[in-house]
């Protein structure tokens, strides 16, 4: 089964060649990151414009690099949300030019579905489960109890954690996107300003960001009029131990009431070395569950995600038609 994917919900043009949902015969990203940092942040406008530059050039070159022809695939799956709408219609209309094309069962995807089935790119996935979903626009708990159905048991009210990482970084002077530059610095910083835990209600496996990014907006502008220096190091060290306790902490609560046999990280904060080391140290404590984390390649966007979860779609004979639209408010539990 050879599925060609396609992702455009936001600033990386990628497009992929997946065999039989675990193997990646290409896997092509073109990132728009360089053209964006000049605004502080992705626009929207300018991200569907190049879009459609990228997007033909990309295509044909995951199928040349896999060594594919259109006749050869049995699939063509695309992200079909949430994500930009100007930025999905373009992948989404690039696909389903090819399915009808080429006469081809066509596949939308959900694009959370993708970074959590990156996992399955690297290690067979084993049911129950539960993902850390942790992006630039999502922090959810996900529990899994069989392929492809999925149970959102927390997610965040405010902020997700990949922009208070860049809404912090802001603060900082850091250039977009600030979460890898305040990953660095908090190696070297320590966790010494006490920044707040927002832990919620007992019980809840929601998140909440908005309240830890003031309290670090305040203490700059505090510093700053009463003219003392502050340590960017320190800064990034106690906002990264703020954010990283309260997801690790609730992460390995629902890993236990949910009995799960795999935890699974999603998302490009999935690159943060403070969570991944946190996780891992945490997750030791069970004999019998499994964490699992995949290199950075997937964790950022990318297509081979889309086209490994799309293969369980195909399986399950869960195809879309050609009035497929591209829907940024998809709801990942409805598919
Ligand atoms: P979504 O998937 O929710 O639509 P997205 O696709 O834009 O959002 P990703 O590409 O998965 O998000 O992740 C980008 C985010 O990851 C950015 O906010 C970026 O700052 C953050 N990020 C990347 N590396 C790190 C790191 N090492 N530490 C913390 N955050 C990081
Ligand atoms: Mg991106
Ligand atoms: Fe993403």
């Amino acid at each position: 089964c050879l599925i060609l994917a396609i992702e455009t919900s936001c600033d990386e043009t990628s497009a992929a060649v997946i065999k039989n949902g675990n193997e990646i015969l290409s896997n092509i990203v073109s990132t728009q990151i360089d053209i964006h940092k000049r605004f502080g942040g992705v626009v929207p406008e300018v991200a569907s414009r190049l879009h459609v530059e990228q997007i033909t050039l990309v295509i044909e070159e995951a199928m040349s690099k896999a060594n594919v022809e259109y006749t050869d695939l049995s699939a063509i799956a695309v992200t079909e949300g949430p994500g930009l709408v100007g930025a999905l219609l373009i992948g989404v209309n690039a696909a389903k030019a090819i399915a009808f094309a080429h006469d081809l069962p066509l596949i939308g995807v959900h694009h959370i579905a993708g970074h959590i089935y990156a996992n399955r790119l690297i290690q067979e996935l084993h049911f129950p489960l539960l993902a850390l979903v942790v992006s630039g626009g999502h922090t959810e708990l996900v529990y899994m109890k069989e392929d492809g159905e999925f149970e959102v048991i927390g997610e965040t009210r405010d902020d997700a954690a990949g922009e208070a990482y860049d809404k912090v970084a802001r603060t900082l002077k850091l250039p977009y996107p600030g979460g890898p530059h305040i990953d660095r610095l908090a190696q070297e910083g320590s966790a010494n300003i006490p920044f707040p835990r927002a832990w919620l209600e007992e019980g809840s496996y929601d998140f909440s960001f908005s309240g830890l990014k003031s309290a670090v907006i305040n203490y700059m502008h505090n510093a700053e009029q009463r003219g003392v220096e502050i340590s960017p190091e320190d800064v990034a060290a106690s906002f990264q131990e703020s954010v990283v306790e309260v997801i690790v902490t609730k992460t390995i609560q629902a890993a236990k009431e949910y009995d799960v046999k795999q935890v699974l990280l999603a998302g490009g904060v999935a690159a943060n070395k403070g969570l991944r080391a946190s996780l891992q140290k945490e997750m030791s404590i069970f004999s019998d569950k499994e964490l699992v984390i995949p290199p950075l390649s997937l964790c950022t966007d990318n297509a081979a995600m889309i086209g490994a979860a799309a293969y369980v779609r195909f399986k399950q004979g869960k195809l879309s038609s050609l009035s497929l639209n591209g829907n940024p408010g998809l709801d990942l539990e409805n598919m």
